[in-house]
Parts: C-alpha cells; structure tokens; sequence
C-alpha cells in the first residue's frame, strides 16, 4: 500500500465547491486576467470532474470557484431549468456547496451557468452569466494549426475567416451560421460566442453583466467584461440579422403559452402533426404565464 495514501477524514470530506482552494485561486487569477483583455482566450489548467468532459465541466468550473455561501445559481440548458444536463449540474453544486442556494427565477440567482442561451430577462451588473463553450477558437474552422491561430489573434487577422463568411454568401446569399457566430470584442479579439443562437448574440453588447466563458476539454477560459462592444462579423453590404420567427403571412409568431412575441421560439411538432411554438426560456415563460394569472397559460399547454 502506498504509505503517502491517507483516508479522508470522514465520509463527507469534500471540499467546498469540490474543487481545492488552490485550484479555485487559480481559476480566479485567469478569469481576471481574461476579464483584462475582453475576448483572448487565457488557458488554465482545466482540472478533472466527476462528469464527462461536454457535460459543462468549462463552465461548472468558473461556477464552483466563484460561488460561496449565500450566493444564489440558475442553471439552464437549452433555456430549460429541468433539462438532464441542468439538473445534474444543479444536482452537484447544492451537493459540494453547503450555503449556496439554487433558484429557476433569473431575476434571483447572481450567477447564472447555461448552455446554449442567454436568459430572456436582461441581465444586471449585479449578476454573472456563465457559458459553457466547447470550441473557444472561431479560427478553428480556417487554421489548423494552433500557434498560427495564435498569431492571427494577435494580430487582429480574420481575413480568413471573413472569406468563410463570404462563401456563405456566395453559396446562401447570406451568412448561415446558426450559432458560435464569431463576434469581435472592443474592436479587436473575435471570439466563438458559444452555441447560442444568433437571437441572443446582441445580448452580448454592452452587457452590464459580466459574461465569462469556460471550455474545460480545450482548457481556456474568455471574457466579456461588463460594458464592452460586441459587434457580431458582417459586411457593409450584408447586415446581422437574428431569427425572425414569421409566419407565412409575415408576422411575429407568438408563444403558445405566454403569448411574447419578443422570445426565441422553439418549435414544437405534435403526434398529429400541428406545429407549435414556446418559448425555449422556460423561467420566463413560466413568469409570464404566472403574470397572466395562469389560466391562459393552462389552457395553451393542455
Ligand atoms: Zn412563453
């Protein structure tokens, strides 16, 4: 037996957060560094989780070093609260971090982890929305090469990729990038935005919140400091556009339940073939439908 091995010192010996003080120090130290210069992507030394690397472990990292007793988290996926990967995530921080609380209501958690959406309901310069991310480079589709990537980022050279987005173009008449659209920070770094959707990619500017952005399998934690200009690649010619949501005849859809018709839809397919479409951000969904006194709600969902 190897005499170094020594037992816990009882069955529940976790550290809080799971992750030792070190480690935390030094995710904190990087996140700094990255809120320093708004989009370069700051490696870090992505520690192993209890989970598989794709599950979050990215972001459940920047999470657990920056949660403590009497913070609040939301945790969503795909805009849902009670999605596997959600609850599992949710599941683990109210295991490791005795004090912390968990809420579905945006407006109470002061730090928010998601993956795949921004929260519909506008963030505050008193909340942290973290991303999880699992390709941090936008250049990857373009340069294989890691070190020359580096250079390019640098150097602020993103020819490369804009004649990706102009072939796009040539072949779509516009650009088809549905999510991860490169978005240029303070006029210099681009960064992947994460898989969300170009409906949220606007949420990005001028951000009172700080958004932070964890890749765990690639190591590399970027920021978007509170405040800072996130201005999405197009061309003079060819404008950003989000998803529209429009019906045939031209106008806004709505969501079934709460009846927005300011929130990204999902569509959904019934047994019988209807078409129909809800909110993918559940919380807010759920707030509305509650601020209409649930009935119009109930019915919709029925
Ligand atoms: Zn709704």
């Amino acid at each position: 037996m190897n005499p170094g091995y020594e037992l816990p010192v009882d069955d529940v010996s976790y550290n809080f957060a799971f992750l030792d003080e070190f480690a935390k120090r030094e995710i904190r130290r990087n996140i700094l560094k990255a809120i320093s210069i708004p989009g370069y992507q700051t490696p870090y030394a992505s520690r192993e989780m209890p989970m598989g690397r794709g599950f979050g472990t990215g972001g459940l990292q920047l999470t657990l070093s920056l949660l403590g007793a009497g913070d609040t988290l939301k945790v969503i996926d795909q805009g849902a609260d009670d999605s596997v990967n959600a609850v599992n995530l949710r599941q683990f921080v109210e295991l490791t971090c005795p004090g912390a609380n968990t809420t579905e209501r945006a407006a109470e958690a002061n730090i928010i982890q998601s993956r795949h959406r921004i929260p519909e309901d506008r963030l505050t310069a008193d909340q942290i929305l973290v991303l999880q991310v699992p390709t941090p480079d936008p250049l990857t589709i373009v340069e294989p090469s890691e070190a020359r990537r580096k250079i390019m980022h640098g150097e602020g050279d993103y020819a490369p990729l804009l004649t990706k987005l102009y072939e796009d173009i040539v072949q779509f008449d516009e650009i088809a990038i549905s999510n991860r659209y490169p978005t240029r920070l303070n006029g210099h770094y681009v960064i992947d935005s994460s898989p969300i959707p170009r409906f949220d990619v606007p949420k990005m500017h001028q951000s009172a919140a700080l958004i932070l952005l964890g890749a765990g399998r690639e190591r590399k934690i970027y920021a978007v400091p509170p405040f800072t200009d996130a201005v999405p690649l197009a061309f003079e010619d060819v404008a950003f556009r989000t998803e529209a949501f429009l019906d045939s005849t031209g106008n806004r859809r709505r969501c079934d339940r709460c009846n927005s018709v300011t929130s990204y839809l999902d569509e959904i397919i019934h047994p019988d073939g209807s078409r129909h479409w809800q909110c993918s951000d559940t919380g807010y969904c759920s707030e509305r439908c509650a601020q209409l006194k649930g009935a119009a709600c109930e019915e919709a969902r029925s």
